[in-house]
């Protein structure tokens, strides 16, 4: 048996209204963040602080997407990012109506992208700002550019892939599934890779009988448990190993890693390990 079918997979479905809340939500969100964008790196002459700026617009983009993509119900990981990637581009293309208009002091809303292109060819002639007396032009710049619409297409992908995860959904009932993340310490368990394998062939008793007693309190478990808020025929566990180091200053940093994520495990069970968090907590 593939151990992939022990866990919660998307179904690939996509709503119809999820696509157009994508559509109409996200590209106004995207006119408005380039909007934003356009104006913050035209009025701010700090270099480094407008690499930032086109961080956050990207981040931004990617996570109005992935918002609407949830709240449209949409089950397909690969629509989502689609969306995501399309949106960032015209996220770019909105952002380059805004900056010219705020450039040419409010006189020529340039929406056609030829016209677009004609425009950034005659600034890129002489260059708009300079870092320590280099002004770029000509390839340079349009390298400069070209660099700026790969960083906002590459954080819209990251940040809709995060902000869509991998929640699941009840196809029964078409609702997200809800996660009850207990901050409840349990023991390590050692062997990982044998506690994987246990919990892939259905024995969850390494878990049932996990001890509130932590020997190393720099190393432990959690469990999170996820199950359809309505039908609770669905239900997924989730166990994190959790682990703190501390670093030369001192400060203690804290790691978590899923040593399993959305296994799909009986009502039953749910409710004995429900029952076990809220009698340790
Ligand atoms: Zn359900």
């Amino acid at each position: 048996m593939n151990s992939s079918q022990n866990y919660y997979t998307h179904s690939g479905g996509i709503n119809p209204l999820g696509i157009i809340y994508s559509i109409v939500l996200g590209g106004l969100a995207c006119l408005l963040l380039a909007i934003i964008y356009a104006y913050a790196t035209f009025y701010v002459p700090f270099i480094y602080l407008n690499i930032i700026f086109t961080i956050i617009f990207g981040a931004a983009v990617g996570m109005a997407i992935g918002l609407c993509a949830n709240w449209g119900k949409i089950r397909n990981n690969k629509a989502t990012i689609t969306l995501a990637v399309i949106f960032a581009v015209i996220a770019v293309y909105f952002s380059w109506v805004a900056w010219l208009f705020a450039y040419t002091d409010s006189e020529y809303l340039i929406l056609s992208p030829l016209d677009q292109w004609q425009a950034m060819q005659m600034i890129a002639i002489d260059g708009v700002w300079g870092i320590r007396n280099i002004t770029p032009t000509g390839i340079a710049l349009y390298l400069i550019w070209l660099a700026e619409a790969a960083i906002v297409i590459a954080a819209s992908y990251y940040l809709c892939l995060w902000a869509t995860g991998d929640v699941p959904f009840c196809e029964r009932c078409h609702k997200w599934a809800k996660t009850s993340n207990s901050d409840q310490k349990f023991a390590d368990i050692p062997n990982k890779k044998h506690l994987i394998k246990q919990l892939e062939n259905g024995d969850l008793s390494a878990i049932k009988n996990l001890s509130t007693e932590i020997e190393d309190p720099s190393a432990y478990t959690q469990i999170g448990l996820t199950k359809c808020p309505s039908c609770s025929q669905d239900s997924y566990l989730t166990v994190k190993y959790c682990s703190i180091t501390t670093d030369k200053d001192g400060k203690d940093n804290l790691s978590a890693l899923n040593i399993v994520e959305n296994l799909i495990i009986s009502s039953a069970d749910h409710r004995e390990l429900e029952q076990k968090i809220n009698a340790a907590t």
